[in-house]
């Protein structure tokens, strides 16, 4: 009976989400999610996606369905997006996208394809991590999940040796999970030249890697810079698959938009690699939706409107380092005793505090400051108002 199910609750972002809804103080804070918050706290839209939807409503003649592997076009701007000029690969099969639903699709038509037809049982994923990296593959199949060392948590930095030691002792066909910068969630991203060892021990170990970036651009300010790391890979001549997300660069999360992009060394099975994607995209939910790929095609194949979307996408990652600088400088003031450069050391959406458990607790019942255990930030829920706030709560949590 559907009665005797263990009774289980919600853990992580939909409980701290759900008690911040709660929360009727008007001090409240909202750090949570990874999404784009103007001055006022409201939730932010790129104007140049609002006039892109409006376009593709008015030029909808049909809903009929989508392929399973979604709008080519699409998928191949995409897949531009993270390689540049792909023109060559993509007539010969080395390079090819399939739109997904936002990236957490992604990394699910991924985990199948590869516990599938790569007969890949173990996957590697950073510690700490996305939180639903390990699920994702475990409920693909994956019977090892495996965290590598990726940062030290006395220091907040990367723990590059044990990062490096660990995957150098991963079994061939392993996965392994890159985040491709602003690494969620302790914004510490690779080095070019340690970029370069990870690609070298990777195609020693015969390991697979997996991309995920959903936060290209954001990282460094710059939309090709973020993608070094893919690029690198590729010009190894290693074969890998990305995750690509578009929520946070197109500010379009409720409308599901991602792609997979699989970089192969031989396009000779093209056809019926992309027929084995469709298999399983047809047993999970058909075929994706449009209107979110629609509109992203509308401005990645528009001059104007790419510029548009390119410069005020540029000021929203201006925006988030001014407001890490502000929130270092207000730490510096309130709590001497700490150091917070890496407040503006990390890159991304995130600010990792390394809080513990009940200064996080702390933080949410005696302070209205909403974040996800461990004390990650969204740096945009902060701003000019609330900083000092959130400064000298930090303050009162840590002094306890
Ligand atoms: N990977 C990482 C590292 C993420 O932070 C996120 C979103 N927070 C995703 C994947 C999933 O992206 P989407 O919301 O597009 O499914």
């Amino acid at each position: 009976q559907f009665s005797d199910i263990p009774v289980v609750r919600h853990v992580g972002y939909i409980e701290v989400n759900t008690a911040f809804q709660n929360d009727v103080s008007p001090l409240k804070v909202d750090l949570i999610y990874g999404t784009f918050k103007s001055e006022d706290g409201s939730n932010y839209i790129l104007p140049v996606v609002k006039r892109a939807e409006n376009m593709v409503v008015n030029d909808t003649l049909s809903h009929d369905y989508l392929s399973p592997a979604g709008i080519e076009s699409f998928s191949k701007l995409a897949c531009r997006l993270l390689l540049g000029d792909i023109e060559n690969l993509w007539n010969d099969g080395k390079v090819f996208g399939i739109q997904s639903i936002g990236g957490t699709g992604a990394l699910k038509i991924g985990a199948e394809f590869l516990a599938q037809h790569m007969n890949c049982t173990t996957v590697y994923y950073p510690d700490p991590s996305w939180e639903m990296h390990g699920s994702i593959f475990s409920f693909s199949g994956f019977q090892k999940k495996i965290q590598y060392r990726y940062m030290n948590r006395e220091t907040i930095e990367i723990d590059f040796e044990g990062f490096c030691e660990d995957i150098s002792n991963a079994s061939v066909d392993s996965v392994v999970i890159l985040h491709a910068c602003g690494h969620n969630p302790s914004g510490l991203d690779l080095s070019k030249e340690q970029w370069r060892t990870v690609a070298e021990i990777m195609k020693e170990r015969k390991l697979i890697p997996f991309f995920d970036i959903a936060y290209q651009g954001i990282a460094s300010g710059d939309i090709e810079e973020d993608t070094w790391a893919v690029r690198h890979f590729h010009s190894e001549g290693i074969e890998f698959l990305c995750a690509q997300s578009f929520s946070k660069m197109f500010t379009i999360y409720n409308e599901r938009v991602g792609n997979l992009m699989i970089v192969q060394k031989s396009g000779h099975n093209i056809e019926s690699l992309k027929i084995h994607f469709e298999r399983i995209i047809r047993s999970i939910y058909s075929s994706p939706p449009n209107h979110g790929a629609r509109t992203i095609l509308q401005i990645l194949s528009n001059p104007k409107l790419y510029d548009e979307w390119s410069s005020s996408f540029k000021a929203i990652a201006a925006r988030i380092i001014e407001l890490r600088k502000a929130l270092r400088k207000a730490l510096e003031e309130e709590v001497a005793f700490k150091k917070w450069n890496h407040i503006t050391d990390q890159k991304g959406m995130f600010i990792f505090l390394n809080l513990t458990d009940s200064q996080v607790e702390y933080l949410r019942n005696f302070h209205h400051i909403y974040m996800i255990n461990c004390g990650r930030v969204n740096v945009s829920g902060l701003n000019f108002t609330n900083i000092s706030y959130v400064a000298k709560a930090i303050n009162d949590t840590l002094r306890k």
